[in-house]
């Protein structure tokens, strides 16, 4: 997986590629997929989500140029692989997620292997205030528009990493907030996440 669909790929950093060999993957997929962990597709985890393929994890971390220490919220916990991955990078992880049972079965995983990441039940589309502001933020659902609470919640200079777009097809895109009311928007390739469901997601 590492060498096949993330290296020759293009992501090259040590620190990326020792993250990718060292979290196990299988233990954050269900029993009935586990033969499939190390595929280059996304697998179904249950509750109608994903976890996403390998590469896109992959390709998320790398644009989200994170530094150990850093405080990241994602939005769209899933399995806790991504997570999982950025507590291996060093920094401090939070993590909201709508599906109860996906966040409880996400933090016994994570805990298991001795990642201290922060998991918070609820509409991710709102942040989690109580512990912003954050120097990155990465939403794993596709998103109709940023949220504005996402805005406030990140640092000058901080980014955010969103697949923007319609529910059946997004652009990944690295959004760089330069001023309390601007952000800077690049995009990094086309893509396809299950649809952000809240407040400022598709539907309520
Ligand atoms: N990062 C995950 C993949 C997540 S799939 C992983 O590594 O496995 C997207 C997740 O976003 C799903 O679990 C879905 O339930 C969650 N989600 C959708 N809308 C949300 C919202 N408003 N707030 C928090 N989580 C949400």
């Amino acid at each position: 997986m590492v060498h096949n669909q993330i290296f020759r790929r293009g992501i090259t950093e040590q620190k990326i590629l020792a993250a990718f060999t060292d979290v196990p993957r299988h233990l954050f997929v269900p029993l009935s997929k586990r033969n499939s962990s190390y595929e280059d597709y996304p697998l179904s985890i249950g509750a109608g989500q994903t976890i996403s393929q390998p590469y896109i994890v992959a390709l998320m971390t790398k644009v989200l140029d994170v530094c150990e220490g850093q405080k990241v919220l994602e939005i769209g916990t899933g399995s806790g692989y991504q997570a999982a991955i950025l507590a291996h990078l060093g920094v401090e992880v939070y993590s909201v997620e709508r599906i109860s049972s996906l966040a409880h079965n996400a933090k016994e995983t994570l805990a298991r292997l001795g990642y201290s990441v922060r998991i918070h039940v609820g509409d991710g589309t709102l942040g989690w205030q109580e512990h912003s502001p954050y120097e990155r933020i990465v939403v794993t659902a596709a998103t109709p528009g940023v949220s504005p609470y996402w805005m406030k919640q990140l640092n000058v200079g901080g980014k955010l990493v969103v697949p923007l777009g319609g529910p059946l097809r997004q652009d990944l895109t690295v959004a760089q907030k330069v001023s309390d009311n601007d952000i800077q928007e690049d995009i990094v390739c086309g893509c396809m996440f299950v649809p952000l469901i809240g407040k400022y997601g598709y539907r309520e």
